[in-house]
């Protein structure tokens, strides 16, 4: 892979801006005259650190990778929106992606203008790497990939990942949002042997944290470069930086919710298999799981009316009559349980 090669020319050449944050980066300093900041109302009314390195460092720990192989934005969404600003030259190059899968990843390619091309997985929703390859082209800049993936939360064939991310000479993402709910090995630990692999991860799942919007973007120090020369300035706000830290201090709330999600996951899934209902359901790897139930509306608009919500998926390819279930907390599953167990076709 050349990485040169695949960059936007623009890209390649820009600027970047450079913020008063990052001309000074001196520890000794106590006055700071030098951003027009209003000196009241400490420690709002000061700039982010623009590379978070605080955070990274911990994230480093928490996560296993280095912190020059991380880049943090405003959600997962932010890395994926800036992918397609860094790789992809508006109506000339193209994506693959498997189908169905998680919504960004086509909205991004749209609002960026870049052709979006889905393959579809196989009737269990598994990844056939031998199609994925041969949808690229000589404009194919990105493959995307997501595993578990949303909405059928299984996780693609180990193999077949590594067949793409060797058969394609483009960047090829893996979005990992899922990844703390299996146990299969993580693919943001294969980074060192391929220097054309993104893995994404975010706070919004297992992390209970969706609201202050941290998404995380790994790749080699060179991809992150690119994600930096792109990146809003201070795309990663104080407040969210500071809670993150709070959040990953406390590994033992995170491992018990991690802990009482599976719990429930394996008994929820089963009682939902035996409901009249139930006519298909697809093993996961994540918080959810996917179900193809008799009548997906009818049984969308009767949970809304007890005032449950689940995400109705009947439109979606390859999900014809599916119904995707978040699992809740235990007294939330019971209550979804019940209602079905009333469920009347
Ligand atoms: C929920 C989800 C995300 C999270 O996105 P954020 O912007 O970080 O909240 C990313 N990828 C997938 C596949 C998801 O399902």
């Amino acid at each position: 892979m050349n990485l040169e090669k695949l960059v936007r020319p623009n890209i390649q050449r820009l600027t970047p801006y450079s913020c008063a944050r990052t001309e000074f980066k001196g520890v000794n300093a106590s006055v700071y005259l030098d951003a027009n900041e209003n000196p009241y109302n400490a420690i709002l009314n000061r700039y982010p650190d623009p590379f978070q390195e605080e955070l990274k460092a911990e994230l480093a720990k928490v996560k296993g990778i280095p912190a020059e192989y991380m880049f943090l934005g405003n959600g997962s969404d932010e890395a994926i929106d800036l992918v397609y600003r860094i790789f992809c030259e508006p109506k000339e190059d193209n994506v693959v992606a498997i189908a169905p899968t998680y919504g960004m990843y086509e909205v991004c390619a749209d609002i960026n203008e870049v052709e979006y091309r889905p393959v579809l997985l196989d009737d269990d929703f598994q990844l056939d790497a031998d199609k994925l390859l041969a949808a690229c082209d000589a404009h194919t800049k990105v493959v995307w990939m997501c595993s578990p993936n949303n909405p059928t939360g299984n996780c693609m064939k180990r193999e077949e990942i590594i067949k793409v991310l060797n058969g394609f000479q483009g960047i090829v993402v893996i979005d990992e949002a899922y990844s703390d709910f299996t146990l299969e090995r993580p693919f943001r630990y294969e980074l060192p042997q391929y220097p054309n692999l993104i893995v994404l991860n975010t706070m919004s799942k297992a992390w209970a944290s969706a609201a202050i919007r941290l998404g995380m973007a790994f790749a080699s120090p060179d991809i992150i470069a690119l994600f930096n020369k792109v990146k809003y300035p201070y795309n990663v706000n104080l407040l969210t930086q500071q809670q993150a830290m709070e959040m990953l201090h406390a590994p033992a709330k995170f491992q018990q919710w991690l802990s009482v999600i599976t719990t429930e996951r394996s008994h929820l899934m089963p009682a939902v298999a035996e409901l009249p209902i139930c006519k298909r359901l697809y093993r996961t790897d994540a918080n959810f799981f996917l179900v193809r139930v008799t009548d997906a509306d009818s049984i969308y608009q009767y949970l809304v009316k007890h005032g449950i919500i689940v995400r109705n998926r009947n439109r979606v390819a390859l999900c014809g009559n599916c119904l995707r279930i978040t699992i809740g907390t235990p007294q939330e599953n019971c209550e979804l349980l019940s209602a079905l167990r009333q469920y009347k076709s």
